[in-house]
């Protein structure tokens, strides 16, 4: 059975999964686009044969699809999500699952109330084969218990409309969420120190190295830099007691020539996850069919923006701050 998807927000990632269900995934295909700009949602719904809509919520209710993907800007995630569910249509929502904690649970308290798991959060990197080759070694013992995480997450430029906050909301957010995953802890408590600015853009904290705390002590840092001008440049190094396992270079390949040895650097996000980003998908489209949700949670998407918040706070007062958060229902413990 094809899986008959409406994608709400026509932008950068919307074009992009709408390529990528109608093109690269089986067993998909988009049905209908809406997005506030009509000829955006035109435009990218063309290639797909789909129908247009203005409204996401005229998307949502259409007998035309199946399942939604909401790819909108971060504020109005919750309301399209919040209509998916009334609907009890399934919904692959674009991190962050809501920018606040409080919107975040709404929206697990009416997945709750719905009784089965709809919701899956866009933390693609849960997929990306080099992260799951680390968490499998991590999880198997081999290091024995881990005790420091060390990250970098740099971008090449940020647009003129990112702000010293949005380092933490829509670049560490993915850390925030990896760090739970990687661990199998909950964050509890960040300190986010400022280092000297790039001076690319005066107006920008920019980098940021934020400190994580897991339960048991963990101590995670992630350097986040989204104007390091010569590439998309992801890293992440798990210490043990007993070793270390690192994420390896994108596509793993180093040349030795004249002296020099020099690997590839991506330049942008797309590039260096799009794989993650197709093998996520699938998961998604296959969960529905098999009628068993997989993937990142609401809970998830709640857990991140909480450690957000905490970081925000910390990024304005300098101090650690406690991370506070509800303790994790059973409905998501099991599911
Ligand atoms: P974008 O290029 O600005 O696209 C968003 C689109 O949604 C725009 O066409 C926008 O129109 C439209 N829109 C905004 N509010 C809407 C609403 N209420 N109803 C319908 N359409 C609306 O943004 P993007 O870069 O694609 O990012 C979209 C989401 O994906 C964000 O939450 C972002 O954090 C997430 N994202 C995730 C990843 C990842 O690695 N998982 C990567 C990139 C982005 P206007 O431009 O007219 O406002």
């Amino acid at each position: 059975m094809t899986l008959r998807v409406g994608v709400i927000g026509a932008g950068n990632i919307g074009q992009d999964h709408i390529r990528r269900l109608s093109h690269v995934l089986s067993s998909a295909c988009v049905t209908a686009v809406a997005d506030v700009d009509l000829d955006r949602a035109r435009t990218a719904s063309h290639a797909a044969g789909a129908e247009v809509f203005q409204s996401g919520h005229d998307l949502i209710a259409a007998p035309s699809v199946d399942a939604v993907v909401v790819a909108t800007w971060g504020p109005s995630h919750e309301e399209y999500v919040l209509a998916a569910l009334a609907m009890g249509k399934p919904v692959f929502c674009e991190k962050p699952l809501a920018p606040t904690t409080e919107a975040c649970l709404r929206i697990v308290d009416a997945e709750i109330a719905r009784g089965r798991r709809l919701v899956q959060v866009g933390f693609m990197r849960r997929f990306d084969a080099g992260y799951r080759a680390m968490k499998a070694v991590v999880d198997k013992g081999t290091l024995g218990a881990p005790l420091l995480v060390h990250c970098a997450h740099r971008g090449p430029s940020a647009p003129p409309t990112f702000t010293s906050d949005m380092l933490i909301t829509d670049s560490t957010i993915h850390e925030l969420d990896l760090m739970r995953w990687l661990l199998g802890e909950e964050t509890v408590a960040v300190t986010v120190l400022r280092p000297r600015s790039s001076t690319a853009r005066t107006d920008l904290i920019s980098p940021q190295v934020v400190l994580l705390e897991s339960e048991s002590g963990v101590l995670a840092d992630v350097e986040v830099f989204v104007n390091a001008v010569y590439g998309y440049d992801i890293r992440c190094e798990v210490v043990g007691e007993l070793g270390t396992v690192s994420l390896g270079d994108f596509g793993n390949v180093v040349v030795a020539h004249a002296g020099q040895r020099s690997t590839y650097v991506p330049d942008h996000w797309i590039e260096r996850f799009m794989a993650a980003y197709d093998v996520e998908m699938q998961a998604w489209v296959d969960s529905i069919g098999a009628g068993r949700a997989v993937g990142p949670t609401a809970w998830d998407g709640y857990a991140a923006t909480a450690v957000a918040a905490a970081c925000l706070e910390s990024l304005q007062s300098g101090r650690r701050v406690t991370v506070q958060m509800r303790p994790c229902p059973d409905f998501y413990a099991t599911g």
